[in-house]
């Protein structure tokens, strides 16, 4: 019974079918890079924002210290170094959800994640970083690679 009720779970505002409500938190913060887990950190320790009024969404369960392959690149650091789990660098008592939001509706203040589960909030904060796609400049990617190796050739 309890399964046929479900089957015919309610359609959500997105128009995926989802079985909860709508999650609140008033600051929810898309990406949990450098930028957002910065964000993140300064807010919680303004007067007046409690911890768990903070939500952050990052689908990666690793940090990538972007700066440290630098290093690693050139020698100086061990890869393991530049990799954290996220949830460890998450303030205590800030939310973490571990998906990536497929939308935005700023109307309504409302955000999907990936499995149709919607989050409405007071206060958003898009952190989600950018993708580089080299292939788009023609002749970069041969080009990128050519001056890396010359680079580690000679700096190693
Ligand atoms: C090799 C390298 C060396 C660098 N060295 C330096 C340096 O020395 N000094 C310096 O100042 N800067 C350096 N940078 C740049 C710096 O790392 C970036 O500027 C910084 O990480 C950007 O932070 P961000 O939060 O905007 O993006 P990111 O740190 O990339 O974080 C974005 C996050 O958003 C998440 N995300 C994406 N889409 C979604 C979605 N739909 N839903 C939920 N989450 C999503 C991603 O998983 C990611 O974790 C370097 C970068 C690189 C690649």
């Amino acid at each position: 019974m309890i399964s046929k009720n479900l089957s015919k779970g309610p359609i959500s505002q997105s128009g995926k079918k989802f079985f909860g409500t709508a999650i609140h938190t008033p600051i929810c913060i898309i990406g949990g890079g450098t930028g957002g887990l910065n964000v993140a950190g300064q807010l919680s320790r303004q007067e007046g924002v409690l911890k768990h009024h903070i939500r952050i969404f990052e689908p990666n369960r690793f940090h990538h210290y972007q700066p440290g392959w630098t290093m690693v690149g050139g020698g100086l650091l061990e890869p393991s170094k530049a990799v954290r789990y996220t949830h460890k660098l998450v303030p205590k008592g800030i939310a973490l959800t571990s998906l990536s939001v497929v939308s935005i509706d700023p109307e309504k203040n409302l955000i999907v994640t990936e499995d149709g589960q919607e989050y409405t909030y007071e206060q958003l904060v898009v952190a989600a970083g950018i993708v580089m796609d080299w292939a788009k400049i023609p002749g970069s990617r041969n080009q990128f690679f050519t001056y890396l190796c010359l680079h580690l050739h000679y700096f190693k």
